[in-house]
């Protein structure tokens, strides 16, 4: 049996034929018939450009269905498929091709001469075009070549991608994805979400991620639905496609601004049937301000680049807000101690570990990282903390590298953070601990306050006083207008830390 992930996409595509496949706002798309016809010309290009199985198709390319075909021909040939960030200056994109070592980089029109000379420097044979109109000199060689309408037979281990972690907690990682692993999690999405080939979804995230690649493509392939493919978020547009979508995956920013805006309402929404959130926290006042305004709870879901996706708020059944669900059909979790690694009692915090088909298989030539972090039982240490509450339902604590422990006690930001967001004044905070002479690490809060509010630092403090313990009350706290974030509305903790490191020096 062959494991290529593009053989069970190919069978869906041929089923659905003329249905809609991918569409943008100009109205330039492809049928399900029409993309499944273009991965072979696209094959035929890849394969005369030198691309080999298991050789590597690295892509920095603005969003358009055309990059969708790329990832699907790179399937057919069984390359492996490597998306980068549009944001990467040249000196990333230099570090990201000489650890790669990609048979073929895919650039931006416009980059073409720089990513020539960083692609020479870097040993990578072959540097093509692709634009957002479909144009490029890569389908120009499309025109050309032989179509291959075989699909490379793949093993178990054969990898369909390497995807780079997004470097929140430091160097981005290679995480190598089988096809086995983006299968399953598809499969697993499909029936968790109830997907289906009436389904329209409004595709607004970028496609160099595991969520606007993997969750919201290969979901919507496998379930042979169709979805609106868009450059970028922009609430206007968002808002006159709503009655024409059923669903949509978003990160917790598209639905803080959709709030702020009145055009949200409950019509507006009377044809979606579906709302997904994920990679960042979605705040509970947030979950709740949607639910009323709409009627839609949000489905809030969990995953990382390692693994896809790991656990869900159920379809049917109660979606808790402040709550990432429970596990995925076939994913196993455990939570243990961050000393011991045993696990912990029911109900306490510690260390998310996950093991499931979903899981990789390791980071790209990052061996002794690979072996600290996927251990010998097949458990994965995703580096984020978690608890299981009474009714199954894991509560993400936040990321262990952001745990702060300040006199010897652990300190979770997150705790403080829902308490400083409570006040009428307050829009948003993100806690971190940097360093203290006295305490090792001192409770720093940075907080944004609303629009025109009056706040201070003696109000912040004097408002925590009852509300919680002395060592989890910040020591400092200071006012921005806002916090840095990245494209998946991550809060960046890091610079944060490095911003305020010297406070208590
Ligand atoms: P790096 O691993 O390079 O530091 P990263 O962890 O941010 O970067 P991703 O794989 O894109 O890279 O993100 C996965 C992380 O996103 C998770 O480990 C978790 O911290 C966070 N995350 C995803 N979904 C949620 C969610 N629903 N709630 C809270 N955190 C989430
Ligand atoms: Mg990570």
């Amino acid at each position: 049996m062959t494991h290529n992930l593009f053989d069970t996409l190919a069978h869906r595509m041929q089923d659905r034929g003329d249905a809609e496949f991918i569409i943008t706002r100009e109205g330039r798309g492809y049928t399900y018939a029409q993309a499944l016809a273009a991965t072979t010309r696209l094959a035929g290009a890849l394969t005369a450009l030198g691309v080999a199985p298991g050789d590597r198709v690295a892509a920095q390319v603005d969003k358009s269905p055309e990059t969708v075909l790329l990832y699907l021909a790179c399937l057919r040939i069984g390359g492996v498929y490597l998306p980068l960030n549009t944001g990467y200056t040249g000196e990333e994109i230099r570090y990201f091709l000489g650890d790669a070592e990609p048979a073929l980089f895919v650039c931006r029109p416009q980059d073409l001469d720089t990513a020539r000379r960083i692609a020479a420097e870097c040993g990578c044979p072959a540097v093509e075009s692709l634009g957002t109109g479909g144009d490029g000199s890569l389908m120009a060689r499309v025109e050309t070549a032989t179509p291959r309408d075989d699909i490379v037979p793949r093993g178990e281990r054969d990898l369909a991608a390497i995807l780079y972690t997004s470097g929140t907690t430091g160097r981005s990682k290679g995480a190598m994805l089988t096809h086995d692993n983006l299968r399953s999690n598809a499969e697993a999405l499909v029936e968790s979400w109830h997907f289906s080939e009436a389904d329209r979804l409004i595709h607004a995230l970028p496609i160099f991620h595991t969520h606007g690649l993997f969750v919201a493509c290969n979901v919507v392939m496998m379930a042979g639905a169709s979805m609106l493919f868009l450059p970028r978020f922009d609430a206007d547009v968002i808002f006159e496609e709503l009655p024409r979508a059923t669903a949509m995956m978003g990160v917790p920013t598209f639905y803080t601004r959709l709030l702020q805006d009145a055009r949200l309402t409950r019509e507006l929404t009377a044809n979606m049937r579906l709302f997904v959130s994920g990679s960042a926290p979605l705040t509970a006042e947030t979950h709740q301000a949607f639910e009323q305004r709409t009627g839609h709870a949000i489905l809030e879901r969990y995953g990382m680049t390692e693994t896809n996706m790991n656990l869900s708020n159920p379809y049917h059944g109660r979606r808790i807000a402040g709550t990432v669900g429970r596990p995925l059909p076939g994913v196993e979790i455990r939570i243990t101690d961050l000393e011991t690694g045993e696990p912990v009692a029911d109900g306490e915090i510690g260390m998310l570990q996950v093991r499931g088909p979903n899981v990789f298989i390791g980071y790209w030539r990052m061996p002794e990282k690979t072996r600290e972090e996927l251990l010998e039982d097949g458990f994965f240490i995703t580096g984020d903390l978690a608890r299981v509450e009474e009714n199954g339902y894991v509560q993400i604590v936040g990321r262990d590298k952001d745990l702060v422990i300040s006199g010897g006690y652990n300190v979770y930001p997150k705790e403080i953070e829902q308490v400083i967001d409570e006040l009428d004044e307050v829009d948003e905070s993100a806690v971190i601990g940097v360093p203290h002479p006295d305490f090792g690490e001192g409770v720093t809060a940075v907080v944004v306050p609303r629009l025109g509010a009056q706040i201070d630092e003696t109000r912040v403090i004097a408002s925590l006083a009852g509300r919680l313990a002395k060592y989890k009350q910040p020591k400092r706290v200071f006012f921005v207008d806002e916090l840095p974030r990245n494209t998946m509305g991550k809060v960046q903790k890091n610079q944060l830390r490095q911003q305020f490191r010297d406070t208590y020096a």
